[in-house]
């Protein structure tokens, strides 16, 4: 057993997900962006708990511990159309917990589908609890009467952070740095570079921390989608450390943090023209769903990178994080501009 497999072992984890995850090669796509490296997918869409996602990788720790704390009630915050939120009201339900999300308008101009469809649809049948509030500065105070009406009626409401990233939840990508050398290791394969998108950084962090912690130096490019690279960097070299600190091994070095923001466009959740080409092509190519608001960009990033043969070696692994629901949220984004009318109809070749 490694030092990494030894030192997750210590932390309280309950099974939610399908892993380990298929990696997979995605020949159409390789062949629809012309000469590059090959492209492969890890495919944490398919973690199998309520549409699957990176989340639940997160929440196997993240809700190991409030079981561990004898909680009965979890709180979650993130944007109308969260995966987290979707994802934990999912765990939630699983293992027989309460949930509560508390949702702030974060981003305007949509389509009235946007409250009402996807991921926030789901939620509701998932049982969760919603609350959408105005701005993220109102989640604290509903956080707070969640907690207090918790502990009136005798429970306990642990709140988990926006997008399930704290240390406790990195661990579930330092697992899949794990789960990702096995396969690697399994199939004779190498990758010269990762592609992950990236919003509140636990994800890149905890991946980041455990292929360190395994020696595997394979560069790691995040996209930014939520914020500014500047703004999102300390983030994600704060979880990095104390999750190495809860980890053991040496500090990760901060040319290791690789993070871009060339396709984050006006900002979080609002599509760009690069984000609708990479959505069509991989559903036209690999039928192969991306998201509009993480993995579209992401995979935006890859297919410029590529294009302008930035991307070392010949192997890149594309993370897929998951977010398809989120499609449903965005019908304008459908490839004739009208979903409803096309039957069949693929992106130009
Ligand atoms: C939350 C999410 C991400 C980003 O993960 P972070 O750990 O918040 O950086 C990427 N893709 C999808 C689909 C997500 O839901």
């Amino acid at each position: 057993m490694s030092a990494l497999e030894a030192a997750l072992a210590k932390a309280p984890r309950v099974a939610l997900g399908h892993l380990p995850t298929p990696l997979e090669p995605l020949d159409g796509l390789s062949r629809a962006l012309g000469p590059g490296p090959r492209v492969f997918a890890k495919r944490d869409d398919c973690t199998g708990l309520a549409l699957g996602g990176n989340k639940v990788r997160k929440l196997e720790f993240l809700l190991g511990e409030v079981i561990a704390a004898g909680a009965d009630t979890v709180i979650t915050t993130g944007g109308v159309q969260s995966n987290h939120a979707r994802q934990t009201a999912a765990a939630a339900a699983k293992l027989g917990l309460r949930c509560e999300l508390v949702l702030p308008r974060m981003v305007t101009g949509r389509d009235p589908a946007y409250e009402s469809s996807g991921n926030r649809l789901l939620d509701v049948w998932l049982g969760a609890r919603v609350q959408i509030v105005e701005r993220p500065a109102d989640v604290i105070g509903a956080v707070q009467r969640i907690q207090a009406e918790a502990a009136a009626r005798g429970g306990r409401a642990v709140f988990i952070p926006a997008g399930g990233s704290t240390p406790t939840g990195c661990l579930g990508y330092a697992a899949a740095a794990l789960e990702l050398a096995a396969q690697l290791e399994r199939e004779r394969l190498r990758v010269d570079a990762i592609v992950l998108a990236v919003s509140t950084g636990g994800t890149l962090a905890g991946l980041l921390v455990g292929l360190q912690a395994l020696g595997l130096a394979i560069p790691v490019i995040g996209v930014g989608v939520y914020a500014p690279a500047a703004q999102v960097r300390p983030a994600v070299r704060d979880l990095a450390e104390k999750t190495r600190a809860i980890l053991g091994g040496a500090a990760l070095p901060e040319a290791r943090i690789d993070l871009r923001d060339d396709w984050l466009g006006p900002g979080y959740g609002l599509p760009t023209e690069a984000l609708r080409e990479a959505l069509a092509v991989t559903a036209g190519s690999e039928g192969l769903l991306l998201d509009p608001v993480y993995t579209g960009k992401a995979m935006a990033g890859l297919i410029a990178l590529r294009r302008g043969r930035s991307l070392p070696g010949w192997n890149v692994l594309f993370w897929h994080t998951g977010g398809a629901p989120g499609l449903f949220a965005y019908p304008e984004l459908a490839p004739s501009g009208d979903a409803s009318h096309s039957p069949g109809r693929g992106p130009e070749r």
